[in-house]
Order: structure tokens, then C-alpha cells, then sequence
């Protein structure tokens, strides 16, 4: 026995946090305070010019807070991390701390919605440009990055709703090669299945709506790194700009990531045995599901994370034309009674969508074929329902009328 041998991430998950308060309490306590009494006026002024540790202002951190920044960076295997009010807080954070005016991203063109809108949108108003590429394209990376321009290159994996899966140790090379940062949203596979700073990346970041919290019950979002980026770049912007994780919900996303392998496993399980089955429907054309043999990144994905699939699946209804694709899918979206019709995802309870109307609905018809978002298709978040029942919730629409 190594006395001295790292705790396992799962013990981590369980144990990390600061220190119990004086009271002894045994669950994490929930500090609600927006501001920290200070001993005396010299240690105030010693705090608030960082030569003092301590806390000050909740804005600035908080112990529920730093309780929950350090079980996620103990469980991606980084230095530090910062946790932010939503997942697109994160990314916000993580956009107005290293770039600036004239510097260019290269984003992947599947990434999440808002994200695509704050990349190529919000931030072109301030003069940073940014090139969409194909997820899974290596060379189309690599050909949008411009020399000494190019800052920060962004990726997801796998991507909703096609659970396209890019990899992710290729881009951080790329991205060192020109003197860029990678950084990996890495809310679908969550720490339990894929630790991106391992094979290179720069900065994860995380919507804390989906996995972590695990149940559907907060808005949340963290980035995680080393703390030369976290501390020394991300942090002083932070306390400027505000997108605040609030103590109330980093306490439920800490109390969340004590099961999240628990779940992540039973989630993974679940999609895996669901999309095996929808692949022998016949009322089903195409299943795509990192887990399946039949995915284009099978290999890599198993490569790439702990060798489960994920929970998120997507299937397309055969149909003969578009339009009747599209009745078909809401036929089986509306005869469903467990699945919840929501566009959230990672939590206890199944939901479905019809991306090509909901989460993709502002597309055009050609960017969302470019998209391969067809009319047929349905998304799938995987729950922690019984799989027969889920099977049985999916056939009552699928069987041919
Ligand atoms: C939900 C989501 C986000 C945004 O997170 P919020 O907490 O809703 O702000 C970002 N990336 C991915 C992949 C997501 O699924």
C-alpha cells in the first residue's frame, strides 16, 4: 500500500471541499451571505489587496462556492477552477479574459447554439473574428488557423444532437503548434467519462445545468485550468464582470458531483443498450450514438472517454420526403408519456426533441442540411428510467400506424 498515492476521482467527488466549519456540520454547508465580516480594518485592507487570504464579497468567491470549484478541478485533473452563473457564463468569461480586439478563434461549426451565436455574433461586434470548421475535420482546423492571429481554438465532444466526436488530443497539438489555446466544453461526457486537460487541452468548460447537478434543477456553469489561467487571467475578470455562480446553486451542483459516476455509468449504460435497440426498428433509418460500431468516431470515442458512449443519442425516422420525416418524428416525440418534451439534457428524467424545430429552428433549411439536421430527427437525452419502459415509451410511435 502507497500511503501517499492520489485519492481516486471517485473519493474525490465525495470528500473534496474546504474544510467543515467549526460547528462540525457533515454535509457541506450552504454559506447564503452576499458579504464576509473582516477582523479589523488592517486585515481588510490586507484581503482586499490579495496579500491576505479570506473571503470578502460574494461576488468575488464565496466557501460554497470554492467548495464546489475544487471538487470539479479535482475531478478534470486541474490546478483550479472558477465557477460562473450558467455554462455560457463560463464560456463568456473565458472569450472576455483572453481575447482581444483583432484576434481570431477557430470554433467548431457544431458546437452549442449560444455558443455559436456568442462566438461568430457577439464578440465580431468588438473586432474578434472567428472561422467555423467541421467538427471531425483535422485538416479544416489546421487550414483555418491564422498565424499569429489566432488565439483560441473551440471544440465539443461529442456535439449535440449528432454526437459528432472531434479529437481532442489532434487540437491541442494544432493549437500549441500556432501558439493558441484549446478549450473543450466538455458538458456531454462531464469529468466521469472525458478529462480533456489530460490530453492537452487548455481550459474545460462546463454547463453545471446538465451533468453535474444531474437533476435538473439549477443553472450553473464553471471553467476549469491551470492557475496561471484560472487565478491569474480569468479570476480579476471575473470580479469585473459578474457572471457569479450563486451560492445556493454551487451548493447543489457540489452535492450533485457525488454521484455523477454513479449516474454517468448508469446513463451510459442505458443509452447504450436504447440505440442498439433503435438500430434494429424498422421504422428507424440512422442511429448515432458514439457507443454503436457504427459511428464514424467509434474508435475514438472509446479512445477518448473511458470507452462509454455518453447519454445522448440521436436517430432519424425513415421517411420518404422531409416533410413526412417530420410528421413521423413528432408522430413519435407526441407518443411518448415518460420522455419529457424539453430541450434540457443530463438529467434523472429522459427528455426528447425535435432539433430541426426547437434548438435549431432559427437555421436556415440550407445551413441546417449542411448542419445534417434533417427533418427526421430526434434527440434523445438518456435518463435514469428502466430501459424496457423506455423502449416501450419509444415503440408506441415508432410501430408502423
Ligand atoms: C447547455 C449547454 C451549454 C450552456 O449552458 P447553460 O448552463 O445553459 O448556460 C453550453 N454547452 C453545452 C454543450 C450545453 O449543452
Amino acid at each position: 500500500m502507497n500511503d501517499e498515492a492520489p485519492l481516486h476521482p471517485d473519493t474525490l467527488a465525495v470528500r473534496e471541499a474546504l474544510p467543515r466549519s467549526a460547528w462540525g456540520e457533515h454535509s457541506e454547508a450552504l454559506f447564503l451571505t452576499s458579504s464576509f465580516v473582516q477582523p479589523d480594518a488592517a486585515s481588510a485592507a490586507a484581503r482586499f489587496a490579495g496579500e491576505e487570504d479570506g473571503f470578502i464579497y460574494s461576488r468575488f468567491s464565496n466557501p460554497t462556492v470554492t467548495s464546489m470549484e475544487r471538487r470539479l478541478a479535482a475531478l478534470e485533473g486541474a490546478e483550479a477552477a472558477l465557477g460562473t452563473a450558467s455554462g455560457m457564463g463560463a464560456i463568456l468569461l473565458v472569450m472576455l479574459g483572453l481575447l482581444k480586439a483583432g484576434d481570431h478563434v477557430v470554433c467548431s461549426r457544431s458546437v452549442f447554439g449560444a455558443t455559436l451565436k456568442l462566438i461568430g455574433t457577439e464578440f465580431a461586434k468588438f473586432g474578434v473574428e472567428a472561422s467555423f470548421v467541421p467538427q471531425t475535420e483535422v485538416a479544416a482546423w489546421r487550414a483555418a488557423i491564422r498565424p499569429g492571429r489566432t488565439r483560441l481554438l473551440f471544440a465539443e465532444s461529442p456535439t449535440n444532437p449528432l454526437t459528432e466526436v472531434c479529437d481532442i488530443a489532434a487540437l491541442a497539438e494544432l493549437a500549441h503548434d500556432a501558439g493558441a489555446l484549446l478549450v473543450v466544453d466538455n458538458c456531454f461526457c462531464s469529468p466521469a467519462l472525458q478529462r480533456p486537460l489530460e490530453l492537452g487541452a487548455d481550459l474545460v468548460v462546463h454547463s453545471g445545468t446538465k451533468y453535474l447537478d444531474g437533476q435538473g434543477r439549477v443553472v450553473a456553469g464553471a471553467v476549469c485550468g491551470s492557475r496561471e489561467l484560472i487565478d491569474g487571467r480569468l479570476l480579476p475578470v471575473q470580479r469585473s464582470a459578474g457572471v457569479t455562480l450563486s451560492p445556493f446553486n454551487a451548493w447543489v451542483v457540489l452535492k450533485g458531483m457525488e454521484t455523477l459516476s454513479l449516474r454517468m455509468r448508469a446513463h451510459s449504460a442505458a443509452a447504450l443498450e436504447l440505440a442498439r435497440w433503435l438500430e434494429q426498428q424498422p421504422g428507424v433509418a440512422r442511429v448515432h450514438f458514439p457507443g454503436l460500431a457504427s459511428h464514424p468516431q467509434h474508435l475514438l470515442a472509446m479512445r477518448q472517454q473511458s470507452g462509454q458512449g455518453g447519454a445522448v443519442l440521436s436517430f432519424e425516422v425513415a421517411a420518404v420526403d422531409a416533410a413526412a420525416a417530420r410528421e413521423r418524428a413528432f408522430a413519435v416525440i407526441d407518443a411518448t408519456r415518460l420522455c419529457s418534451i424539453t430541450a434540457n439534457l443530463g438529467d434523472t428524467k429522459t427528455t426528447i426533441t425535435h432539433p430541426a424545430s426547437t434548438s435549431h429552428g432559427r437555421l436556415s433549411e440550407e445551413q441546417r442540411a449542411a448542419a445534417g439536421i434533417t427533418q427526421g430527427l430526434i434527440r434523445v437525452a438518456v435518463g435514469l428510467e428502466h430501459v424496457g419502459d423506455l423502449q416501450r415509451d419509444l415503440a408506441r410511435g415508432l410501430q408502423p400506424a
